[in-house]
């Protein structure tokens, strides 16, 4: 994967639209976590140092297609101007006159934040007329919004058709680095870890990854629709009946290529997902589990996994391994982030969940990448291809 970065693209004096990420939680106008607008930093901050004149375009929430004002980017103006200490004009709208005067009043080397882009129906029909409004104020293009890179949209995809010259921003080509890595040469041992609510959401990235790793750990909900194939007592725990099969193709799969496919041998059991809930910790094969649920890995299997990827060369992890928005549920999920975060291999989390609770463990700054795209990044590991990436000219001489 060898995409075109902004290094190469000549900036000075120029104009450059640069779609970035920053579908950030705002509640009542306060930003609740601002992970994402200091990922686009580096990328804003190496045009303006190139002398560029800088129009960012995000998207935020589902208001489609219509004007929400609960979705309106302009707090992360105000949080932007802050984080790069310089004054960035908000412009009402993402096209037309708002755009001009925005344009006119910041001067050369200045930031101008769209309004939302989803506020415009064309946006997510990639409409060809609002790709190009879109295109209108700019030289040329950057795409550093990793996480919206596997959607078709005006300002992911159209937009290229309208600003020929373009390239990857340098979160995208972190991403891409980083991921891409994992596909093409991992070094080995190579251990997938892969958790969280349900399996249908992942089946592409376990049957992608099968043809690739050396170990595959399980936990989370997912393991359960496993174990109900295996005929042991899952009580009420979170199951996929219709999965039930696909699990003993995978187990199946990961025979014929050598995989060791790990579950849990034991786990906690309790009768709620509650705070303050009773629970217990069981052998999985243990009936006394009755009607309660499963709701972690239980301290064996956390030994094992933990002894796992102390081996590993390479990491990959999405899906928490229990309930750890619960204290009582959090020892696997948490146990199994410090163990990734000691261990040696190169490591790589994504997925919404799983990056909160690496921050939750503290370790964050032990993973060598976490990503930054949940649905992306699990599509790029599913193997598929990513259209924001795709229209991106490819490099003259491999940088990402
Ligand atoms: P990510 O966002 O990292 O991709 P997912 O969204 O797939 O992860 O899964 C995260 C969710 O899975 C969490 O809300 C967590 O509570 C839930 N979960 C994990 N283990 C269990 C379990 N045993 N039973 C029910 N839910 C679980
Ligand atoms: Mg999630």
């Amino acid at each position: 994967m060898t995409k075109k970065t902004i290094h190469e693209l000549d900036l000075d004096g120029r104009r450059v639209f640069i779609r970035v990420d920053f579908n950030v939680p705002i509640r009542d106008g306060v930003i609740g976590d601002d992970t994402r607008i200091r990922a686009a930093l580096p990328t804003v901050k190496y045009a303006l140092e190139h002398g560029a004149k800088i129009i960012l375009g995000s998207h935020l929430g589902r208001p489609q297609g219509a004007v929400n004002p609960a979705l309106s980017l302009r707090p992360v103006a105000t949080r932007l101007a802050e984080l790069l200490d310089r004054p960035v004009i908000f412009a009402e709208d993402a096209t037309g006159d708002p755009v001009t005067r925005a344009m006119g009043q910041v001067g050369s080397g200045g930031v101008v934040l769209l309004e939302n882009l989803r506020f415009h129906p064309g946006e997510e029909a990639n409409d060809r007329v609002f790709a190009q409004a879109l295109a209108a104020p700019a030289d040329c293009y950057v795409n550093d919004a990793f996480g919206a890179a596997h959607r078709a949209h005006a300002s992911t995809t159209g937009i290229v058709n309208h600003l020929h010259d373009a390239a990857a921003g340098l979160l995208m080509a972190a991403e891409l680095r980083h991921l891409g890595t994992l596909l093409a040469s991992p070094p080995r041992p190579f251990v997938a870890i892969l958790g969280g609510a349900k399996i249908s959401g992942k089946m592409e990235v376990i049957e992608n990854l099968l043809g690739r790793i050396d170990a595959l750990l399980i936990g989370g909900a997912m393991a359960y629709t496993f174990f109900k194939a295996r005929g042991l007592p899952v009580g009420h725990s979170l199951v996929e009946p219709a999965l039930v099969d696909t699990t003993r193709a995978i187990e199946r799969d990961a025979a014929a290529r050598g995989v060791r496919l790990e579950l849990p041998s034991d786990h906690v059991v309790t009768d709620r997902l509650e705070a303050g809930a009773a629970c217990e910790t069981l052998d999985v094969d243990d009936p006394a589990i009755g009607d309660r649920l499963g709701a972690d890995i239980g301290p064996a299997t956390i030994a094992r996994y933990a002894a796992a990827v102390a081996d590993a060369r390479t990491i990959v992890w999405n899906g928490p391994m229990g309930v750890f928005e619960l204290d009582a549920f959090a020892p696997g999920t948490v146990a199994v982030a410090v163990a990734v975060a000691a261990s040696k291999a190169r490591s790589v989390v994504g997925g919404g969940d799983s990056v909160a609770a690496v921050a939750r463990a503290g370790v964050a700054d032990q993973i060598t990448h976490i990503s930054t795209g949940g649905g992306a990044s699990l599509e790029f590991l599913g193997g598929r291809r990513l259209p924001g990436l795709e229209v991106l000219p490819d490099a003259a001489e491999g940088t990402c």
